[in-house]
């Protein structure tokens, strides 16, 4: 794929006043939009830089770099990878790397291993509080069989009137201690970082704010992340609150680590915010793309 430039990024005298959207999911994950259409959006509400980052999965990468390029829009490879941390499922998205990594290819299909079996488990929780068949209802909702997440079971959920919304469906249904809930043990934070930087990209920890960590969890994230050769963190996404913004400004700069912005957009009917529409950047940081301008395509 030739390298496109990114003539945004080229006239900015702040890099960080830059319209990067490097979050969002497809149909490839548990989005409702297809990479085209995601494309098309991002293009249509401003977006300058954008990625697709589908939890555990790159089949899409070609597809959206392809969409990406015919609106002329620059372009990042993304993924989204789900690590266990600390008891916890935490969240590494990956920017920038190469997608025919063969590494990194099996590694994230070896970490989507096992997501059917938890899958039917958590069908047989619900089952115990009345709710049928959700292991069937749930997979009519994933375009991706193998990424069957619950986000599938909270449309579901949705579909036949249990539940209002799909907040309402994790809240009551699908975290932990509640009946639909089954823990996972998902790949290392080791694992997802080497893959991610072996294939030449950069990991960013994704929405630190989602954790409910206590202090010192979350130093050890931030620094075990460091240590594997983590460069950078979400600061500005649609899951943190403006005060979380202030938080993790100061993280990065305490940690030296690179901040990224992106939406985490899913679908039009459920994201609170859209591709493209968050605040700029914090000016005191250094943005991820300022890591990738390389990478851009
Ligand atoms: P899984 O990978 O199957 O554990 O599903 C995780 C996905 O569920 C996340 O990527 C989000 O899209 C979604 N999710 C997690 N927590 C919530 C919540 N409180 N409200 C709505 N969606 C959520
Ligand atoms: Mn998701
Ligand atoms: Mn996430
Ligand atoms: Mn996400």
């Amino acid at each position: 794929m030739p390298a496109l430039p990114c003539p945004a990024y080229n006239k900015r005298v702040s890099t960080n006043i830059l319209n990067a959207d490097l979050h969002c999911h497809s149909v490839i994950s548990d989005g409702t939009l297809t990479p085209e259409v995601l494309a098309a959006r991002a293009k249509a509400n401003g977006v300058e830089l954008w990625a697709l980052t589908d939890h555990d999965e790159i089949g899409g990468q070609h597809r959206a770099m392809a969409a990406a390029q015919a609106f002329q829009l620059p372009y990042l490879t993304g993924t989204e990878i789900s690590i266990t941390f600390a008891g916890k499922t935490v969240h590494i998205v990956g920017l920038g790397f190469d997608a025919d990594n063969t590494d990194m290819v099996q590694g994230l299909r070896s970490t989507r291993g096992g997501r059917g079996e938890r899958a039917q488990e958590m069908s047989d929780g619900l089952a115990k509080v009345g709710i049928r068949d959700a292991y069937q209802g749930a997979l009519k909702y994933a375009g991706n069989p193998e990424l069957i997440s619950r986000t599938h079971f909270a449309r579901f959920l949705v579909e036949t009137g249990v539940c209002q919304d799909t907040s309402e469906v994790f809240r009551r249904y699908l975290t932990e201690g509640k009946p639909g809930f089954v823990p996972h043990r998902w790949a290392s934070l080791k694992d997802a970082v080497g893959w991610i930087v072996n294939a030449h990209g950069v990991a960013v920890i994704a929405h630190p704010g989602r954790y409910g960590f206590t202090a010192n969890e979350e130093y050890a994230l931030f620094t075990e992340f460091k240590a594997h050769g983590g460069r950078a963190v979400e600061v500005v996404t649609g899951s943190h609150t403006p005060d979380e913004y202030v938080k993790y400004a100061d993280m990065a700069q305490e940690f030296d680590l690179a901040a990224s912005r992106g939406s985490d957009f899913h679908s039009p009917d459920e994201s609170r915010i859209d591709l493209g529409a968050l605040p700029w950047l914090p000016g005191q940081l250094t943005p991820v793309w300022d890591l990738l301008a390389e990478r851009i395509q």
